[in-house]
């Protein structure tokens, strides 16, 4: 069956993989200071109220600085191809910067469908931060901080926002082979 997909975007060290993990709920993908360590795409697979789907992290093509702009137009592209929606993650801590926006113009071609999660809202300079995002011209903003567990019931609620129920696609099956 095939599951409906969410990909993880944005620029290195906003806090993709802290946030996947927290999603997925098993530390999977590797988390660390400096930009560039996860190697791989790492797909995890989440239920959240009755509903299942399939997340991306394309952290893995966090890479050197010179390629900086290339990887994150492969990752971003990666992205659009393989999934239903987009959580493009950005950093509150550091604010809006030249890279999100590169991945924002990527995604607004695309034509998916988009959730911004403004991440590290935990973090004292935070506040000064976050109506910047508004800029990015997106219409679905979800305050979060995968580090501190804040805001992520509202993002899964986001995410699983029109999928189906699993139980709910079966029992339409039978009804159409009764009918
Ligand atoms: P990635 O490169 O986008 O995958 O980012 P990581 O998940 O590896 O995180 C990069 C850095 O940001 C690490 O030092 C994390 O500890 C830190 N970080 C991640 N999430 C949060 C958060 O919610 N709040 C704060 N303050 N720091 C965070
Ligand atoms: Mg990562």
């Amino acid at each position: 069956m095939n599951l409906p997909t969410i990909c993880i975007v944005g620029r290195p060290n906003v806090g993709k993989s802290t946030l996947f993990n927290k999603l997925v709920g098993k530390k999977i993908s590797i988390i660390e200071d400096t930009p560039g360590v996860t190697r791989d795409r790492i797909y995890g697979e989440v239920t959240y109220q009755g509903k299942k789907f399939n997340l991306i992290d394309t952290g893995g093509l966090d890479i050197a600085k010179e390629l900086f702009n290339d990887e994150i137009k492969t990752q971003v592209e990666i992205g659009v191809l393989e999934a239903d929606k987009i959580i493009f993650v950005v950093d509150a801590k550091e604010g809006l910067t030249a890279n999100d926006l590169e991945v924002k113009e990527l995604l607004k071609k695309s034509g998916k469908e988009v959730i911004v999660a403004i991440n590290k809202v935990d973090s004292n300079s935070a506040n000064n931060h976050i109506y910047d995002f508004y800029e990015l011209g997106f219409s679905n903003f979800i305050e979060v901080s995968g580090e501190h567990n804040i805001g992520i019931a509202d993002l899964l609620d986001e995410i699983i926002e029109g999928f189906k129920k699993e139980e709910k696609e079966a029992e339409n099956v039978c009804e159409s082979i009764a009918s």
